[in-house]
């Protein structure tokens, strides 16, 4: 048997197995910067329903809007089981996920679910302008629709998530990620070279991906392009070089394979 790995778009990934099927971070809508900013972040169900695979299970690394605004509806039409933080429960309580629906994890944890198992790991969220962005707890009294700038964050996961003898690190953040063996990499498209060798060197993977890269602003009937790199001052322009990064990777690891898949077009591991 074989797992089917599929990117989804920004930080998104669908695993599946004959026996079942995990969602990590499933988000269709894609807001324009200007809505992220300004507007409400809405669900976009037409976009949802066309393009949100089935799944028993979803995982939240994290309840950034780009992360968790999708869950509720993907629940609502398919009845899968989420797993993510206590503040990411606590948000999607407000949006009206019932208690069965949702379950609290935290670092050191291991949960199988169905032929998958999946061991939970701190993570760090990346800084932009030397923050972590919309840090902290909720504001009381939530209702929807939420601002994308109320999906505020105090914990991040990254995930290991085994199935069929194939372990893949879905790795969240950049400057603080665990130290373990894997045979798939997901990693961030702007980690330097010192942050992908203190992942990649423990991990020795055979396959390395590139992780929450496309320009999450432009909606996915769109040609994919990079995101912008993070801002530094006044180089706000600059998008991500995923040859670049490929390069990079291949310094790490010589003999690993290093791709850059297409959205939506599944791979066999
Ligand atoms: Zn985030």
């Amino acid at each position: 048997m074989i797992v089917n790995l599929t990117y989804l778009g920004v930080a998104g990934w669908h695993f599946q197995t004959v026996a079942g099927s995990l969602l990590v971070d499933p988000y269709f809508t894609r807001l324009s910067m200007m809505k992220m900013l300004l507007g409400q972040a809405v669900p976009d169900r037409a976009v949802i329903d066309r393009f949100a695979p089935s799944a028993e299970w979803i995982l939240v690394t994290h309840p950034h809007y780009d992360h968790i605004m999708d869950v509720p509806a993907i629940v609502e039409s398919g009845g899968a089981v989420v797993y993510a933080s206590v503040q990411a429960n606590d948000l999607l309580a407000a949006l009206g996920v019932a208690g069965d629906k949702r379950q609290v994890i935290s670092p050191g944890d291991r949960i199988t679910l169905g032929d998958f198992e999946v061991d939970v790991y701190a993570s760090v969220h990346r800084t932009i302008l030397g923050r972590i962005p919309c840090e902290g707890p909720l504001k009381s009294h939530l209702s929807p629709p939420l601002r994308a700038l109320d999906y505020r964050i105090r914990q991040e996961f990254s995930f290991r998530v085994a199935a069929e003898n194939c372990r893949v690190l879905v790795v969240s953040g950049i400057d603080n990620e665990p130290a373990v063996e894997a045979d798939v990499v997901l990693i961030g498209a702007d980690a330097n070279v010192d942050q992908l060798a203190r992942v990649l060197e423990p991990a020795a993977p055979g396959l390395v991906l590139p992780n929450h890269w496309d320009d999450m602003f432009r909606p996915l009937g769109k040609p994919v392009r990079p995101m912008h790199r993070p801002p530094r001052g006044v180089q706000f322009t600059q998008r991500l070089d995923m040859v670049v990064w490929a390069e990079r990777v291949r310094a790490i690891l010589p003999q690993a394979e290093v791709i850059v898949p297409e959205r939506f077009a599944g791979m066999s591991l």
